[in-house]
């Protein structure tokens, strides 16, 4: 039925269906054979609190039974929504208090995008609509996110082209495969000046806003150098432009605090988030949004999605948060993942096909290449990572393989479930050995 009914996201139309999932348990996911993998992916990154934690259910279920829906257009609200808005007040930087709800990632990244033209225009600056984001960086796929995608770009967009005008992409902080060949710390963060000499030639008076992950997620789990976030914050104050942290996937606990950016003391004018916010048990996403942004938006006209707030999943979101405090759920991140990381660099660093090994919290990544003198990945044609990745699943542990296979577990991950995870991985990446690119027809 799926073959004959199901268009899969990310897969080419017509492949098979892979693995029927039917339950899951803590960091277990288990398939229709009754087969249990561990989760070392969190699905998309995105199930932080593992399966079947029951107080989600029973809140949502709670809320269904008390108010399934009611819209927020024309200022209507619901308890619901209020409580995870001061919920999520009290987590977010200080500073960043107001919420436009949206469904997902890609809401909310097309939302920020929205608001930063809108308050522009507000202030009669409606020159200023320009867009800039970074090489590397997964937005997600509504029109405005796959403009500002720019994860091989081409391939990705190729597609839906043309894209949305006034959007820009520049070289990232990706120092393993650094677009000016540069090395750190003698680059002195060109990466970074190169932000402030885009806006200056295209002219401030074009630029709506700057947008990028705290630390690219899809690409494979790429940190920036602790320099990078201070100095874009300080680039946008001075040329009066809106800085966006798409936290996306890092918000939540995912990289150790709650939001990656706090890792740098930098508080963007917006946050997308999504993802960890409802720990996926619902589809559900946000834009935080500045006191100083909302401050500038007063009396602009605004839009809305029909789920805007919906109850629901605004009810999943607060028990969720809860639970990230009361179980010390980024704490747990932080040990872990340092512990992760040390024993996958310990091990795999010497590999003679791992590049480098980083990553932030649980946010680890690991550079597959076939020439380590030169970081040359392997021909896409050869499917090592794809290879790496089936082998995995096959015995039993689930990675997001690319070029840069990420190792991202649920956030509830404890010490014994990490190593029997990499008690099947580091083998696997042992046995890796450098091809000859020519043996491709
Ligand atoms: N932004 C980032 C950083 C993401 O990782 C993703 C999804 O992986 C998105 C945006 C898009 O989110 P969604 O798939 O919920 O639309």
């Amino acid at each position: 039925w799926d073959k004959e009914h199901v268009i899969h996201p990310m897969a080419p139309v017509g492949a098979d269906p892979t693995i029927v999932m039917v339950g899951g348990d803590g960091v277990y996911i288990i398939d229709s054979d009754g087969k249990q993998y561990l989760d070392g992916a969190s699905q998309l990154t995105c199930i932080n609190l593992g399966y079947g934690q029951k107080e989600i259910a029973e809140a949502v279920t709670e809320q269904m039974k008390q108010l399934a829906y009611s819209h927020s257009f024309f200022g209507n609200c619901n308890t619901a929504n209020i409580e995870c808005s001061r919920k999520l007040a009290q987590l977010t930087p200080s500073g960043l208090n107001h919420f436009f709800y949206t469904l997902g990632g890609s809401g909310s990244i097309d939302t920020s995008f929205r608001i930063a033209r809108t308050y522009w225009k507000n202030q009669n600056k409606g020159g200023k609509f320009k867009i800039i984001s970074l090489h590397n960086s997964y937005h997600g796929v509504n029109f405005g996110a796959v403009s500002a995608t720019a994860l091989r770009y081409g391939q990705f967009a190729a597609g839906v082209q043309p894209v949305v005008p006034g959007f820009l992409r520049i070289p990232s902080y990706y120092c393993y495969r650094c677009a000016f060949d540069l090395k750190y710390p003698d680059c002195d963060m060109y990466c970074a000046k190169f932000l402030a000499y885009t806006i200056k030639q295209e002219g401030p008076d074009s630029v709506a806003a700057f947008v990028a992950e705290p630390v690219h997620g899809t690409a494979g789990s790429i940190v920036p150098p602790p320099e990078y976030w201070p100095m874009v914050r300080k680039i946008c104050t001075e040329n009066d432009v809106l800085l966006i942290a798409d936290e996306v996937m890092t918000g939540f606990g995912r990289t150790g605090k709650m939001f990656a950016v706090e890792h740098w003391d930098v508080v963007p004018d917006m946050m997308a988030l999504a993802k960890g916010l409802t720990s996926a048990y619902l589809p559900f996403g946000a834009v935080a949004i500045s006191d100083a942004v909302v401050e500038g938006l007063k009396g602009a006209p605004v839009f809305g999605f029909t789920y805007s707030g919906h109850p629901v999943c605004s009810a999943a979101a607060t028990k969720v948060m809860e639970i990230y405090e009361r179980d010390n759920v980024v704490e747990n991140t932080a040990e872990m993942g340092s512990y992760a990381l040390n024993r996958l660099k310990a091990e795999c660093e010497s590999m003679p096909c791992i590049g480098e090994v980083a990553g932030l919290g649980l946010m680890i990544g690991v550079e597959i290449v076939t020439d380590k003198a030169n970081h040359t990945p392997f021909p896409i044609e050869q499917n090592v990572p794809m290879e790496i990745g089936n082998e995995a699943r096959d015995k039993g542990l689930l990675v997001r393989a690319s070029d840069r296979l990420a190792f991202t577990p649920p956030l509830i991950v404890t010490k014994d479930e990490i190593d029997k995870a990499l008690d099947i991985l580091v083998p696997i990446l042992a046995a890796v050995k450098p091809r000859s690119t020519s043996a491709v027809a």
